[in-house]
């Protein structure tokens, strides 16, 4: 990676401000019900820890929408970072001003500091420099560990390396060097498998891939509006028909580009989502009066399966069906298996694909599972994500803010010391 990461500073000591991702899932009771984000944090805020920094915490949580709602504080977080730490975490109930700052002056070496909700202030998102000017001034160097919301220009993933020199975290290098591995010379043959419900949100990422893979399977919802290109009835199919119109000109693209584009050849059927409900196996172009495609059949399974293991590289986004309801499940969970048994160099990204990986207890088996759902699927398209944009490039050694003005703070923050 290009960019420096909190292995080139000085830490000890140091006021550091780290932008994590503990977006987490909470049950109505306001348990966390997977803690992945939080513990692929650790690296980080371990190493920090160990190294004497005065670590400062800041994350979103859910939507809240620049509200204070109760039911988003960062409390739980703070619960689980007990467990997992062994240091003094204190959590207070601010992001910027008096609150955390009359925190921060009794934090002592190897202590941290967890910012409530950065949500619960609609200057976030809306990357307004006072907020993020606010927020930098807590501290002396900036470290961004949250992938996941790498691809968002807000305050604190963009605005605050304005006014601090900002570097990676461990778990964004790694992301930002796994990832790289994809779209940089990956060795060959390349497959890429995209599903999940819709086209729109992955046409950026299907043209991209396109010009860089061997193999494209298509499968999912997505698949649906391929069919329809192809001329078929889907019938009651989920489908988006203004989209029916790339979904032909990538097919042609493919074959202008010589890229083996594979689509289902049969399809799980039925009349409603529901678990009890009874399903059918059809031929893709024979889904029934009624019934709609919620996974694909057994024989594209085995055909998907095979690309799997003729391929050198895979990279996976996008369940394969409704993976959430048993009878549906069984192609993308069929599929996690295939991944985790390959010799590959595999990649999964997205939220619901990580999630059906670790149902099909295929996680450790497959070489990166990304946290980063929407920032995978950018950085796969071969966009800039502006959270790394900002931080400071390996060569540039004079510690600088984002837009390249010298920074008074940080002329301890050189490496080497
Ligand atoms: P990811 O989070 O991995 O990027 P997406 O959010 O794009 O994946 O898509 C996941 C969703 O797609 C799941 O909720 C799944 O139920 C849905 N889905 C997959 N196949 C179908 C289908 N054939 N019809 C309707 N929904 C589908
Ligand atoms: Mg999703």
């Amino acid at each position: 990676m290009n960019k420096k990461t909190i292995g080139d500073m000085c830490v000890s000591g140091k006021k550091v401000l780290v932008r994590v991702d503990f977006n987490v899932p909470l049950d109505d009771s306001g348990k966390i019900t997977d803690d992945t984000r939080i513990r692929a944090a650790l690296p980080t805020i371990n190493y920090l820890v160990k190294e004497g920094a005065r670590v400062i915490l800041m994350s979103h949580l859910g939507r809240p929408k620049g509200e204070v709602v109760e039911s988003l504080r960062m409390d739980p977080v703070a619960e689980r970072l007990r467990e997992l730490i062994d240091t003094r975490i204190v959590k207070v109930d601010g992001c910027i001003g008096e609150i955390p700052l009359e925190a921060l002056a009794s934090t002592g070496k190897g202590e941290v500091l967890l910012l409530e909700n950065l949500r619960f202030n609609r200057e976030e998102k809306q990357n307004d420099p006072e907020f993020a000017r606010q927020l930098a001034e807590m501290a002396d160097i900036y470290v961004n560990d949250a992938f996941g919301a790498a691809h968002r220009a807000h305050a604190s993933t963009r605005g605050v390396a304005e006014f601090l020199p900002g570097v990676a975290g461990f778990l964004l290098e790694k992301e930002i060097d796994m990832l790289s591995g994809l779209v940089n010379d990956p060795n060959r043959p390349f497959t890429a498998i995209i599903g999940g419900a819709k086209i729109s949100d992955k046409i950026g990422v299907l043209d991209s891939l396109i010009e860089n893979v061997d193999t494209l399977v298509i499968g999912g919802g997505m698949a649906n509006t391929f069919l329809k290109a192809m001329g078929y009835d889907m019938k009651n199919s989920l489908l988006e028909p203004d989209k029916i119109n790339n979904a032909g000109r990538l097919i042609s693209k493919a074959e202008k580009n010589n890229v083996n584009m594979m689509l289902p050849d049969d399809l799980v059927c039925a009349a409603e989502v529901d678990a009890g409900v009874k399903s059918e196996v059809v031929p893709a172009d024979g889904v029934p009066d009624g019934q709609m495609a919620l996974d694909i059949g057994p024989r594209t399974i085995e055909k998907f399966k095979k690309a799997v293991y003729s391929s050198s590289t895979v990279v996976w986004n996008g369940p394969m069906g409704v993976f959430e309801i048993e009878p549906f499940a069984r192609g993308t969970l069929v599929l996690a298996e295939a991944l985790s048994g390959s010799e590959a160099f595999t990649v999964v990204g997205g939220g619901d694909s990580a999630s059906a990986v670790d149902k099909a207890g295929a996680a450790e088996q497959i070489s990166h599972v990304s946290t980063g759902g929407g920032a995978s699927l950018k950085f796969l398209e071969g966009r800039s994500l502006p959270g790394i944009e900002a931080l400071q490039d390996k060569e540039d050694y004079n510690a600088q803010a984002g837009d390249g003005r010298e920074l008074e703070n940080a002329q301890n923050c050189v490496p080497g010391c």
